[in-house]
């Protein structure tokens, strides 16, 4: 049997590792990206390894985040697919311990000051793998293609499109316009493909349906404010519905001692995130603070309109991305060069232009950052110093979620698989992971 997938990220890997274990099967890997050895920091989206290489490696070790698999399959069934694809990073990665010893009691009160403030903390599991052993271990995985007789990898070698004949899926073609012919396609392309995704959706009418979207800033703190939240729990993640729109604004990826960073997406926009080493520490603390957004008729480009949103961003501070105080926002002033420098919490992003973010973000996203920057000031006394960084702007592109079975199969194109970010199936490594797993397990089962 023939497979192709397209797209080496967390989900494209994970779903040719297991393929491979079967000599029956031959793989080809297309990748539009460069290889890992070839890869730099510039690459952050797009290579082999996905936006996963460059990551902080944080594995989300529940059914809870990470995703919507549980609309497909169950808990229990997410559970055993989650522990699978851990054994597997940390066969690769080395890395056997998991985040912090866990205190439950500790834990217990934590989730308790957060209920008396109308915020709900959720504790989850996390193996934080680092920037650094997250890197080694897709070069090994890497190896182990190269090594393998039935799997051949195509990197800078982008899908330009599928054949589909009679709604089945039967190849793809190339972009030197070569067509390959295949029995299965497994389609794993991230959110960089998710544009792309959406071409080919909206071409061969591949049901889908839509995403929320989720905008907001970066925050970054002393390490101090967060410490005895993250001491027991690496990744905090707090959910809070404001009291005017009733928005949800959750916190997202926690970087205890790490570092914020720009992140160019496709098209060239660029957008903030975050992450940290094992090795190499700051003294802050960053961490995404989202709000989601579910548009309904007749709008249905959510992308686009975050796209629009960060490109505001990007135009206002000349390209680049914007930081401002805390302070500065709720005086209405924009930050500058002069009051960074003077800021007690030193940027751990060097080249983002002071702004104003109230020129970038709608009232509704403001109003709802603030009021969630104050409530969490009451768990975590320091967050709304007006010495606090936020940087603008993170958002979250998921718009466009393919509809599949419990296997991953899309309902209506025959032999065509779509799985992770792209697919806007999940939003983490560990289930995009998963999602592969998931794929190639019903590839299995028909040989
Ligand atoms: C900076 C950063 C930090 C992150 N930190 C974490 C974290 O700590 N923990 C966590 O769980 N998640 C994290 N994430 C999210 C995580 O990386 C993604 O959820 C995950 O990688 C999604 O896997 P995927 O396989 O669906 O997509 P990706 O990993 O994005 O891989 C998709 C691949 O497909 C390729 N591709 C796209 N279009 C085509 C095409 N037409 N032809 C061929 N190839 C194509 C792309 O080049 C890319 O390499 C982070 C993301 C970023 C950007």
């Amino acid at each position: 049997m023939k497979v192709a997938i397209i797209g080496a990220g967390s989900a494209g890997m994970f779903a040719a590792y297991k393929l491979m274990q079967n000599k029956n099967i031959t793989i080809d890997i297309y990748e539009k990206g460069k290889s890992i050895v070839e890869r730099t920091r510039k690459d952050v989206m797009s290579g082999f390894g996905g936006a996963g290489a460059f990551s902080d490696g944080k594995l989300t070790l529940t059914t809870e985040f990470g995703g919507w698999l549980t609309d497909y399959i169950s808990e229990t069934e997410l559970e055993k697919l989650i522990d699978e694809a851990d054994d597997i990073w940390v066969k690769f990665s080395g890395v056997t311990e998991l985040d912090t010893k866990r205190d439950y009691e500790k834990i217990k009160d934590l989730e308790y000051q957060c209920s008396r403030n109308k915020l709900r903390l959720y504790a989850a599991k996390i193996r934080h793998l680092g920037t650094d052993n997250c890197l080694l271990a897709i070069k090994k995985i890497f190896e182990v293609f190269e090594n393998a007789e039935n799997v051949n990898l195509y990197c800078e070698s982008p899908v330009a499109d599928l054949i589909v004949e009679k709604d089945k899926v039967v190849g793809l073609v190339t972009d030197k316009g070569e067509k390959r012919f295949y029995d299965k396609i497994i389609v794993a392309v991230g959110r960089s493909g998710n544009a792309w995704m959406q071409q080919i959706a909206e071409k061969y009418g591949i049901d889908s349906d839509i995403n929320p979207v989720d905008i907001g800033v970066r925050v970054e703190v002393p390490r101090a404010v967060t410490d005895h939240f993250t001491n027991y729990l690496y990744e905090f993640k707090i959910k809070y519905y404001t009291s005017e729109f009733e928005d949800e604004v959750r916190t997202f990826c926690v970087n205890p001692g790490g570092f914020v960073a720009i992140e160019r997406n496709d098209g060239n926009i660029l957008t903030v995130n975050g992450h940290s080493y094992k090795n190499k520490k700051s003294n802050n603390t960053n961490f995404a603070l989202l709000v989601s957004t579910k548009f309904t008729e007749p709008f249905r480009e959510p992308v686009k309109y975050g796209r629009y949103i960060a490109n505001l961003a990007n135009m206002l501070s000349g390209g680049s991305v914007i930081v401002q105080r805390f302070g500065d926002l709720m005086r209405g002033r924009r930050s500058t060069h002069k009051r960074i420098e003077k800021n007690f919490v030193t940027p751990t992003l060097e080249n983002a232009m002071p702004g104003d973010l109230s020129f970038v973000l709608p009232y509704r996203y403001i109003t709802d950052l603030k009021e969630t920057i104050l409530q969490l000031d009451k768990v975590m006394p320091g967050m709304a110093d007006p010495n606090t960084l936020m940087y603008g702007v993170e958002v979250k592109f998921y718009s466009l979620r393919i509809k599949v079975d419990k296997n991953m199969r899309s309902l209506n194109i025959d032999n065509l698989y779509c799985v992770g970010d792209g697919a806007g199936i999940t939003r983490g490594i560990i289930q995009a992971n998963a999602s592969g797993i998931i794929a190639a397990n019903d590839i299995l089962t028909l040989i």
